[in-house]
């Protein structure tokens, strides 16, 4: 069936301690779409995606997906949900197999004959994972790491993808490679909620929020903010 469940983040605001990380952040995620938060280190795109996950308690706001509100629910019910985050530094397990990485973003996905269709389907989506699928996940390229991240979440059968950070630490060659995989799986009728420093980005982005110290300081569509020399301060860390 079609997704047509969107993420909506209302208010949302995160607190270690005394310090707030996320102040009253608001944003809708569409199927087919791709969200874009910009920032500098520090602003609060990690917490937000956490918080949107359940790895993080927010301190108030909203988290809805379709009809259901997830806010505060922990990780496991947010996954059960269909809201899958890719962690930055991507996570995957060194010591297992390709596919036994894979089978670990499917444990919430009980039956075992949809489990086996999305793997082949996974397989079709990344070829160099079906090639690859006995090797250690700790053997695999930076790029490719990425791509078995991005599979182990569609095992989830997603309808929300929250992506930290994808192209960190990856050759420009595998950055473009990765952001044509993030664009094919939004088309897949996935809303995307992205955390990049890169600025090619933009290019995928339907909507753009730029964050500093917590806050939205700036937003708009990507059409509207490419080129725009406020946004480059933020990728600077300039204010
Ligand atoms: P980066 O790209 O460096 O991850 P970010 O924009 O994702 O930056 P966050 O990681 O969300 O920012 O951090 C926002 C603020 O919250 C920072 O001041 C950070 O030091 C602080 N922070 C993040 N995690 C914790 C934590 N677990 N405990 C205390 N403070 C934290």
């Amino acid at each position: 069936a079609r997704n047509t469940r969107q993420l909506e983040v209302r208010d949302l605001t995160v607190r270690y301690g005394r310090l707030t990380a996320v102040e009253s952040v608001s944003f809708t995620a569409v199927p087919g779409t791709i969200e874009l938060l910009l920032g500098a280190n520090g602003a609060g795109k990690s917490s937000t995606l956490k918080a949107i996950a359940g790895v993080v308690r927010p301190a108030s706001g909203q988290v809805r997906i379709g009809d259901q509100d997830i806010t505060g629910k922990p990780a496991w019910r947010v996954v059960r949900s269909k809201v899958v985050l890719v962690p930055e530094g991507r996570r995957i397990v060194q010591s297992l197999s390709v596919e036994e990485n894979l089978l670990l973003g499917g444990y919430s996905n009980t039956e075992a004959s949809s489990r086996d269709s999305i793997l082949a389907d996974v397989y079709d989506l990344f070829p160099i994972l079906a090639d690859r699928r006995r090797s250690a996940g700790g053997l695999l390229s930076g790029g490719e790491q990425q791509m078995l991240a991005f599979g182990r979440a569609l095992m989830a059968d997603p309808d929300v993808i929250l992506m930290d950070e994808p192209s960190m630490g990856l050759a420009p060659v595998m950055v473009d490679k990765v952001f044509e995989t993030v664009r094919e799986i939004a088309l897949r009728g996935i809303a995307i909620v992205m955390v990049e420093q890169n600025a090619a980005a933009m290019e995928l982005a339907s909507g753009v929020h730029v964050l500093e110290q917590g806050r939205e300081v700036l937003g708009g569509t990507g059409a509207e903010l490419r080129g725009d020399p406020r946004v480059a301060s933020a990728f600077l860390g300039v204010s």
